[in-house]
């Protein structure tokens, strides 16, 4: 499973910091996911939980915030929000898109108590 693996780098990267920076727990990880990753948000959230079980990050809150697709026109610098994987540029119907947004898969921040 995609997620699993996901969720198995995020836990050894808040593992990492709550080493490196000597915490006694995560109360809270956000996450930041584009809607251009395939994650399933709801996956995720259960891998994430089926790895912390025993841990101490098994009362850690995983929160995800999905963020949306975002394009910027190359020819007219057009920037739109993209729906349904339609890369055409609203403005002037080119085609020549670069992708702003939407590929994040990234931990935004982590609460914790020292
Ligand atoms: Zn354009």
């Amino acid at each position: 499973m995609h997620e699993l693996s996901i969720a198995s780098s995020i836990v050894k990267t808040v593992l990492e910091e709550v080493k490196n920076r000597n915490l006694k727990t995560v109360t809270l990880v956000s996450m930041r996911i584009g809607a251009l990753t395939d994650v399933v948000p709801d996956s995720l959230q259960f891998g994430f939980e089926a790895i912390t079980k025993d841990t101490i990050l098994a009362k850690t809150d995983l929160h995800i915030e999905t963020i949306s697709v975002k394009g910027c026109c190359n020819n007219c610098q057009h920037n739109f929000e993209v729906f349904e994987f339609v890369f055409i540029c609203p403005n002037c119907e080119s085609n020549d898109i670069k992708m702003s947004h939407g590929n994040e898969l990234e931990i935004a921040y982590i609460e914790a108590e020292d």
